[in-house]
């Protein structure tokens, strides 16, 4: 029996346009993630790919700090902001069985069907 690890992989590295202040290059091992620090409230449209046919508005941190063991079993800490930084939230929701769903401004105004399928670059 091995230790129980939570894992998230957060790969943003579909974006056209990468987080210039990002500490990653796009993709990142995260093993048993915390966040450690919460900067900003902004709303913003997610999917997820466990809840194929909707959207839905989630206020997150616009800027978070995060430590996390990376896949080579180093303790890191980054620092991730915008797009990344909720990409990181969300992960780390679903680590602790949350769904955006869970997080919507309203259930009855902030949650959308999806007219078209996007499959790149949802988390
Ligand atoms: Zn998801």
């Amino acid at each position: 029996m091995g230790r129980f690890l939570r894992i998230a992989i957060v790969d943003i590295s579909g974006m056209r346009k990468l987080p210039a202040d990002s500490s990653i290059s796009g993709r990142m091992v995260l093993i048993n993630p915390e966040i450690t620090e919460w900067d900003g409230m902004v709303m913003g449209r997610e999917g997820c790919l466990s809840v194929p046919d909707f959207t839905g508005n989630v206020i997150r941190a616009e800027q978070i700090r995060c430590t996390a063991i990376d896949e080579k079993g180093q303790q890191r800490e980054y620092r991730c902001i915008g797009y990344e930084a909720r990409a990181v939230q969300h992960e780390v929701d679903h680590l602790d069985g949350l769904l955006f769903l869970d997080r919507l401004v309203s259930r009855r105004t902030d949650l959308f069907k999806r007219k078209i399928y996007k499959q790149k670059s949802e988390t």
